[in-house]
């Protein structure tokens, strides 16, 4: 198939406006049956992705300084999606390869550091996939909408986080910057299933209602985020997320394009495959 989705589905360069992204849209779906088809197409995106995802591992192993590694990060309101993506687009590779951090406030320790220390200490090594549930970009969304720093000092962290980026895009990182898009009316649908189902109420947390009341703050600091962080070497993608097996699948098709277009092969024997042959045989 064709790469689309990486063009689909990536913010359009220019002026930043969420009300025009549909969070129930579902582009590049490749079947007309929608839903009743995502668990055929995921089996086979499994297969591919897996196969990327162990040569990458391969280099890795082979050349542990300069191999590249993947780096999703994924943002996006309650009940968007990040642990499900997680558990459904990331669960399609194998664990050992996953490096999986969720960031949640800042701890005291952490707190008496700059806000990229905590996240520096995460960044992937070589041959490896690490997923960031939340990122550095909590540091100019709750830490705005809430007020934790003054806005002289969150201002200057959008610059500081392309710096960032880019340094470890230099460093041979390929960052997949995902926006779980998900509409206010789904918010509310889907907090309502956490109250009605007790095998969900662990995920729900009464404090969800007061970040829920400040939507629209939040729709402008991720509108800065989308506009002022999207660079080459790090583009954010928008994926519309009301629907959760289009939003899955969308993620798992992404990651598997922009594997692909590491264009890895499999590292070669380091050894005398002939002769390790004949070894063995004398064994046998
Ligand atoms: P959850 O993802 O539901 O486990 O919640 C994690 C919580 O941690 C969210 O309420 C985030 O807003 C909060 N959080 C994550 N990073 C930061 C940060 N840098 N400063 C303040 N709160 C944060
Ligand atoms: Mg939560």
């Amino acid at each position: 198939m064709a790469d689309q989705i990486s063009d689909l589905l990536r913010l359009p360069d220019g002026p930043v406006n969420l009300a025009g992204h549909d969070p129930r849209a579902t582009p590049g779906f490749p079947s007309k049956k929608g839903k009743q088809e995502q668990p055929a197409l995921m089996a086979e995106l499994a297969t591919e992705l897996g196969g990327l995802q162990e040569r990458l591992f391969a280099a890795g192993r082979a050349q542990p300084r300069t191999a590249p590694s993947v780096l999703v990060i994924l943002q996006g309101m309650d009940t968007s999606g990040k642990g499900g993506v997680i558990r459904h687009a990331a669960g399609l590779m194998d664990p050992q390869g996953v490096a999986i951090k969720g960031f949640k406030a800042p701890t005291k320790e952490e707190l008496s550091h700059d806000f990229l220390w905590r996240i520096r200490r995460e960044v992937p090594g070589p041959g490896m996939v690490g997923i960031f549930d939340r990122s550095q970009y909590e540091d100019v969304l709750v830490v705005r909408v809430d007020r934790l720093v003054p806005k002289r000092e969150w201002e200057t962290r959008f610059e500081r986080i392309n710096d960032f980026e880019a340094e470890l895009a230099e460093s041979g990182t390929k960052i997949i910057k995902c926006f779980l898009n998900v509409s206010y009316t789904e918010q509310g649908e889907r907090l309502m299933e956490r109250l009605d189902r007790p095998d969900k109420h662990w995920k729900y947390n009464p404090g969800d209602l007061q970040v829920r009341a400040k939507w629209d703050r939040y729709q402008l600091a991720y509108t800065d985020v989308l506009r002022r962080c999207h660079t080459e070497v790090a583009p954010w993608y928008v994926i519309p997320s009301d629907r959760k097996w289009y939003r899955n699948w969308a993620v798992a098709q992404l990651l598997t394009e922009q594997l692909r277009s590491l264009n890895l092969g499999w590292p070669p024997a380091d050894f005398d495959v002939a002769e390790q042959r004949r070894a063995l045989l004398q064994t046998i």
